[in-house]
């Protein structure tokens, strides 16, 4: 099993310190993982694509369930209102 660690956080030059997700496919399907569980699941076979979450506030980890964090706050007119459907 090949090894590699999966970045919670950007760290390329003029792009730091954002929040990342990973989109793996493999022969299971695609999944949507956060870093830990991207690092965990890796086993050199899957095709990984990473991305920055900027503002979806409704992303979450298909394995841990975690919320993906968002780079940006949340607005304060959320569409996601159901405390008051
Ligand atoms: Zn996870």
């Amino acid at each position: 099993m090949e090894q590699r660690t999966f970045q919670k956080y950007s760290n390329d030059f003029n792009f730091v310190g954002y929040p990342l997700y990973y989109v793996v496919e493999s022969s299971y399907g695609t999944q949507l993982m956060c870093s830990d569980c991207c690092t965990e699941e890796y086993t050199g076979e899957e095709t990984i694509k990473v991305d920055a979450n900027y503002d979806d506030h409704q992303l979450h980890c298909h394995v841990c369930s975690d919320k993906i964090e968002a780079a940006y706050e949340e607005d304060d007119e959320s569409e996601e209102d159901s405390e008051y459907a």
